[in-house]
């Protein structure tokens, strides 16, 4: 089954193939020519994953898919949330300045508790374009200071529930198999077959 995840993110696209396995064939949005920046003005991440997987369906008319993360801190209200990518002021995915940011606002916190958290949109023809949102969460904690290289991201600070290390010290494999974008492509995957 060919589906457009509506991503030109090459760590994400890496992540789902290998979750949703060879029965899916996953395209990117440079596979479809689709070279723009598309509008993720929502104040939810609900809102921009529907937001993201609508702009793709009502131009190219292709079943697709599209996802949003945040990482929710609970002593910060949630914080960045919807606002992860951009979270220190005047940068775009700039994962350094951000984690900088995060360690510093829960500096002399104890409390560090966390949680991923990614929806998914997905859309598909039907008579009536037909929505539907998948979640998934994983708990965990931000860590005093960075560890490790891999993943991207917030994954050097965060220490996933049941485990001493960061995402980033896991690695991929075990990062595949309890993360937030995974257990949501999981019930993605779980609906599509
Ligand atoms: P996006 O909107 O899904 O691209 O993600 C928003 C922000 O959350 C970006 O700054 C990403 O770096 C971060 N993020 C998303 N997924 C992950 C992840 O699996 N690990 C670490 N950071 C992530």
């Amino acid at each position: 089954m060919k589906i457009v995840f509506a991503t030109n993110n090459p760590h994400k696209l890496q992540e789902i193939r290998e979750i949703l396995g060879p029965t899916f064939e996953i395209v990117s949005l440079a596979d479809i020519g689709c070279h723009e920046d598309i509008p993720e003005t929502g104040n939810s991440l609900e809102a921009n994953a529907h937001q993201k997987a609508e702009y793709i369906f009502d131009k190219y008319h292709i079943d697709c898919f599209a996802d949003d993360t945040g990482l929710e801190v609970d002593a910060l209200d949630g914080e960045p949330g919807v606002h992860s990518a951009r979270y220190a002021e005047g940068t775009d995915h700039d994962s350094e300045a951000n984690m900088q940011k995060l360690l510093s606002r829960l500096d002399g916190k104890t409390d560090r508790r966390a949680q991923f958290r990614t929806v998914i949109a997905l859309a598909r023809r039907s008579d009536v374009a037909d929505y539907t949102l998948f979640e998934g969460i994983v708990r965990g904690t931000i860590s005093r200071e960075k560890q490790g290289t891999e993943g991207f991201g917030y994954d050097p600070i965060f220490v996933p529930e049941g485990y001493e290390e960061s995402f980033a010290q896991l690695g991929m494999d075990i990062k595949n198999g309890i993360s937030h974008r995974a257990r949501a492509v999981a019930k993605l995957a779980e609906y599509l077959k």
